[in-house]
């Protein structure tokens, strides 16, 4: 199977680069094709801009999503773009290595997304009406493939319990599991997590190779989280809102995953 790695970490000697180079040497031993996106080494350009397509329709005022249709549709997104967009179709699934920096992605994976997950690519995809919201959530591009955050923080496991202080860690990442990769149709797998990153010796890196190596020999069969898809039959429309008999009288993130 193919596999993209997407990292974002500016030094190739932090834990991030070392677990990067892990997961590819062990997939490639699984005998998987590896390919990687070092975002930093590639200098990527995190700003969504006017320079990314390669002919403006409206030179007048910069509309993002406007441009951004055209150039995909027209075939003259900048080559940097296309070269991802190429990358993520021929993935079978894809991981996300990243350090918690501020409680999100840092900016350079952000602008990755912002700029590779084009309108009538990532977004804008499928019939637009009241009964139909696009093909989304579920539904997509990128439908059919698998996807999984390999995620390293300095706080403890505990600060990101149900009742630690940052938050339930499933709170902190549903913006990426559930409106960044459910969104253009992954299949998206549970994160794997590294906590209290500030005390990691030789031995509890070991370790913390071992548990993802099993994470990545089983990529393909992990059971994905159990989000309602859009177009399901599961949220009442126009409103987009979930049924009232589901998850009933509860609120939150957690309600827009199938229980039990
Ligand atoms: P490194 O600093 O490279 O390494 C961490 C430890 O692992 C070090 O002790 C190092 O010696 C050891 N190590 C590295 N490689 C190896 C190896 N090959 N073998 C053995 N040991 C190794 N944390 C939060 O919890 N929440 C936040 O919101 C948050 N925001 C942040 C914002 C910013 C701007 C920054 C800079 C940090 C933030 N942090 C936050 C902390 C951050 O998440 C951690 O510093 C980060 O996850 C550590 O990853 P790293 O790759 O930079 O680790």
């Amino acid at each position: 199977m193919n596999v993209l790695i997407v990292v974002a970490h500016p030094e190739p000697r932090s834990l991030n680069g070392a677990l990067a180079r892990f997961s590819v040497s062990h997939l490639q031993r699984l005998g998987h094709q590896v390919r990687v996106s070092d975002l930093y080494a590639m200098n990527w350009e995190a700003r969504l801009s006017p320079a990314d397509t390669q002919h403006r329709q409206h030179v007048e005022r910069f509309t993002p999503s406007l441009e951004s249709t055209q150039a995909f549709e027209g075939g003259f997104q900048s080559e940097d773009i296309q070269q991802e967009q190429e990358k993520l179709l021929w993935a079978d699934a894809v991981i996300l290595q990243f350090p918690l920096w501020w409680f999100s992605m840092p900016a350079i994976l952000k602008g990755w997304i912002d700029r590779v997950y084009a309108c009538g690519f990532a977004y804008g995809v499928g019939e637009h009406s009241d009964t139909h919201w696009g093909d989304r959530y579920g539904e997509g591009t990128l439908a059919g493939k698998r996807a999984m955050l390999v995620v390293t923080m300095g706080g403890w496991a505990s600060h990101y319990s149900p009742r630690g202080i940052n938050g339930h860690i499933d709170d902190i990442l549903f913006p990426i599991q559930h409106g960044i990769l459910f969104y253009p149709g992954f299949d998206v797998l549970p994160p794997f997590t590294v906590y209290r990153t500030g005390r990691i010796d030789s031995v509890r890196f070991d370790a913390l190779c071992q548990e993802l190596s099993k994470r990545l020999d089983n990529l393909f069969i992990t059971a994905p989280v159990g989000y309602y898809r859009q177009n399901g039959g599961d949220y009442a429309l126009p409103e987009l809102t979930l049924r009232d008999d589901l998850a009933a009288g509860e609120q939150g993130h957690r309600i827009h995953i199938r229980q039990g």
